[in-house]
């Protein structure tokens, strides 16, 4: 029997855009999602997105083609159907023969008929009443539910032919990558820059990543954790370029030359000088990070102005009105908590002083990075050494 996945918009945001953009980086985004499973044919009609497997190794890979295709973001619903003939006799086999296992376990179902093919003969209270009756003939034991069935037997007349499955599914919402610009997430190894990253990308944005490493002090195993987070996160953003940034020279430069109590917002703003060199050569226009307000002392209203005011590109915090435990469950839902909780180092964690200060002014911190002459040569040297790694979906 041959299958197919549907792919349906729903609501979509078009400001700023047209329809035809929008679907048509929908599609690539399909194509480019599937292509390392197999051949499919991706194509659109009447709102709705259709992949449809055509060799032996896409046919095979359906359970992986469906799951990718609920990780797309600006696909509203999916379901994945049989396809026949538009002919209710053998639409009705279909049905039974495709649902066969969900009509044998379930008590209670309906059926839903669409019929955008206004030439078929049936209406689509007809479709529902004939093929309610055979599947009851069938299936003695199962009673009809309209308002909570267990299965939704659901069958679409369209264009091409007709399309048979048990119900939509939720798809992954949001705006299709890219449609909103591009930008530079700061990952590190802990819980919340994935999630950042997943909810920015869900609003449209593309993604580049910037990792700070400062070896010896960071090791390899910690490198190698946010290169599997960002892989991770790749069902959803699609591939990703992480840019490892080597941090020792300035991080060692600031620790030797500054002010204790304000190491951390000093280090926060040159990571947010060198992320905004990487934008401005990647063509990235913001920046986004997993900072939460109040969580730890660089997390203050004060210390978050301090940071924002060291360059001038928009920082996007999603999680900036979240609570850990909020933060924890999306983590857990997107796949990247049992990484993220993994016990190593972060660049931000070493040199920490115990006592850093919570209010820093800008003119104090104006006044330390006076003192500190050489700091910007070593930043444009850590940005200019900065290697990338290709993560592949
Ligand atoms: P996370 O769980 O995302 O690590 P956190 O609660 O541990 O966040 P911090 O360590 O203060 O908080 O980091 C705040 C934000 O700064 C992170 O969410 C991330 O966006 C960025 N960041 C921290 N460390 C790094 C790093 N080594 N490389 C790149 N960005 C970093
Ligand atoms: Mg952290």
């Amino acid at each position: 029997m041959d299958e197919i996945i549907l792919a349906y918009q729903g609501e979509m945001a078009l400001k700023g855009l047209n329809r035809a953009t929008f679907e048509s980086i929908l599609l690539k985004t399909m194509r480019r999602r599937l292509r390392s499973l197999g051949e499919f044919r991706v194509y659109k009609a009447q709102s709705t997105m259709y992949a449809e497997p055509v060799d032996d190794a896409a046919k095979a890979s359906m359970d992986a083609a469906f799951e990718r295709v609920s990780k797309i973001f600006g696909i509203a619903a999916v379901s994945r159907a049989a396809v026949c003939p538009k002919d209710f006799d053998v639409i009705a086999e279909t049905a039974l023969e495709y649902l066969h296992d969900e009509l044998s376990t379930a008590r209670t179902f309906k059926v839903s008929a669409k019929r955008s093919d206004k030439s078929f003969p049936m209406n689509s209270m007809e479709i529902g009443a004939e093929l309610g009756g055979r599947i009851l003939s069938r299936h003695p034991r199962l009673k009809v539910d309209v308002h909570h069935p267990e299965l939704n037997v659901t069958v679409e007349v369209r264009d091409f032919a007709a399309y048979v499955h048990g119900g939509k599914k939720p798809g992954a919402g949001g705006l299709p990558v890219s449609t909103s610009g591009k930008a530079a997430l700061m990952l590190s190894g802990g819980i919340d820059s994935p999630v950042a990253g997943y909810m920015m990308a869900k609003r449209g944005l593309s993604l580049i990543c910037v990792h700070f490493a400062s070896p010896p002090y960071t090791s390899e195993r910690a490198r190698r954790k946010v290169l599997k987070l960002a892989e991770l996160l790749t069902p959803y953003t699609g591939n990703l370029n992480v840019y490892v940034v080597p941090y020792t020279k300035p991080q060692e430069y600031i620790r030797d030359h500054a002010p204790d109590v304000l190491f951390t917002v000093l280090m926060r703003r040159s990571m947010m000088r060198i992320t905004n060199m990487i934008c401005k050569k990647e063509g990235a226009e913001g920046i986004v990070t997993g900072e939460s307000l109040a969580q730890v002392a660089s997390q203050t209203l004060r210390a978050l102005g301090c940071t924002d005011a060291a360059q001038e590109l928009p920082v996007l915090r999603p999680c900036v009105g979240m609570d850990k435990t909020e933060i924890t469950e999306i983590a857990r839902r997107i796949g990247t908590f049992e990484t993220s909780i993994l016990p190593y180092e972060d660049c931000c964690t070493i040199f920490t002083p115990p006592h850093p200060k919570t209010k820093p002014s800008l003119e104090e911190i104006e006044a330390a990075e006076a003192a500190m002459p050489d700091l910007a040569a070593l930043e444009a040297e850590a940005a200019a050494e900065t290697p990338v790694e290709h993560i592949n979906l």
